[in-house]
């Protein structure tokens, strides 16, 4: 059997993103995906926002068109016009990116196992032994040891499971089509408040003059995104009506908004993305918290694999970020308690108005993140934890 440095589980953002910066440090690192092929079966929408946009470098040919007007309707589909004066979001293309990440890791070194699937993995009773990760590849199983597991495999993550370390509880799900775009405007995001089509969060049709992104999400309690995103789209016909046209692709999925979870690490491995809830609890956006936490994350592997201790994971804790999110999970509950029609119809009522309208602008268009911790900027309190 042969043991990593460290295997991660999962391809998306969040694995890609720690591969490559891992790699970087010369670690030796398997990278496993049960998708075969990264660009299929993509289930993000892929909205950027401004401070990643900043933050981040994206491959050429990775990113859609600046979009900086965003229309928000109430239930009856009353608009309130927001317009910023900066380039806010890009949607990416997810796959081109996906592909274009996994170039640069394997580039740097990173074996990737594509079309496999992490069935367990054992933890080791000692913390300096590697931890037994088994795969199934084309119907046959097999076993690598890894130093460092790290569980980069989403909302339902198997790896937490059996890291033992904490799992996501409160969920939205999320499902749209995309459709070709022939807008030669300017590119436009339209949210849509709908307690019924949309409970507890928001439908969408993102427009930036490439593609064409329509979608519903929500509680899944008593809601079928499927035949919600058909209501919605007879709903909106006005706004964008693809004729006879067919989607190209339909995405869709969970999306974790419970906020960070506590428990994300231990002497064995950590998780990072969606696995560790790293997404806004208000906006449901994960792909900053993807790209931020895994560059952390990277910073305190490479730092166990330098000193060989395994201890060092434990400064990777949830508890340092959901502090950030207290007031988020507030507004999420609040959000959740709209579930009449005419209770959002008031509450775009107040969004109207001098202060609503600054709130608005502020969700929409404040330069919020996921925090940004760095490996020599820990709190003093948990490094003498270790
Ligand atoms: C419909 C929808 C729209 C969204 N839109 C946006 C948006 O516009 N902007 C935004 O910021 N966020 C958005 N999000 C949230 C965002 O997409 C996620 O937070 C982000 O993609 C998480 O990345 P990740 O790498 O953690 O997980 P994922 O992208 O889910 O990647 C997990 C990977 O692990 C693999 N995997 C899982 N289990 C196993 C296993 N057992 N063995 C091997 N491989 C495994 C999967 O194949 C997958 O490739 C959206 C989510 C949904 C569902």
């Amino acid at each position: 059997m042969k043991t990593y440095d460290v295997v991660i589980i999962g391809a998306g953002l969040a694995g890609l993103q720690c591969a490559r910066l891992l790699a970087r440090q010369g670690a030796e690192i398997l990278l496993v995906d049960r998708k075969t092929e990264l660009a299929k079966g993509v289930h993000t929408t892929g909205i950027f926002v401004r401070k990643t946009l900043e933050d981040f470098e994206f491959p050429a040919g990775t990113l859609g068109r600046a979009i900086r007007k965003v229309n928000l309707y109430s239930p009856c589909l009353r608009p309130i016009a927001l317009e910023s004066e900066k380039d806010e979001f890009r949607v990416g293309k997810m796959g081109v990116l996906y592909e274009s990440l996994l170039r640069e890791c394997t580039d740097r070194g990173v074996e990737f196992l594509g079309g496999a699937r992490c069935v367990s993995a054992e933890v080791p009773a000692d913390a300096d032994s590697a931890t037994i990760v088994r795969l199934e590849k084309n119907g046959s199983a097999f076993a690598v040891g890894a130093r460092v597991l790290i569980g980069a495999d989403g909302a339902n993550s198997r790896v937490a499971k059996d890291l033992g370390l904490d799992e996501n509880r409160e969920w939205i799900v999320g499902y749209e089509e995309v459709f070709r775009s022939n807008n030669d405007g300017e590119p436009v995001l339209h949210c849509f408040l709908d307690a019924r089509l949309a409970p507890g969060y928001l439908a969408w049709i993102a427009d930036d003059g490439e593609e064409v992104h329509v979608g519903v999400g929500g509680y899944a309690a008593g809601f079928n995104p499927r035949a919600a995103l058909r209501e919605f789209r007879e709903k909106t016909r006005h706004l964008y009506d693809p004729g006879e046209a067919e989607p190209v692709e339909s995405r869709g999925g969970r999306i974790p908004v419970g906020g960070v979870l506590r428990r994300i690490a231990n002497d064995h491995g950590l998780l990072i993305g969606d696995a560790a809830g790293a997404v806004s609890p208000l906006t449901a956006g994960g792909l900053d918290p993807a790209m931020r936490l895994s560059k952390f994350a990277a910073e305190i592997v490479a730092e166990r694999l330098r000193t060989a201790d395994p201890r060092v994971l434990r400064r990777y804790s949830g508890e340092l970020f959901r502090a950030r999110f207290v007031s988020r999970l507030w507004m999420r509950r609040v959000i959740k308690t709209f579930t009449s029609q005419r209770l959002l119809e008031l509450g775009c009522v107040f969004l109207r108005g001098r202060v609503g309208r600054r709130f608005a602008n502020h969700v929409f268009f404040g330069r919020g993140s996921f925090p940004d911790v760095e490996i020599n900027h820990l709190p003093v309190r948990r490094l003498s934890k270790i």
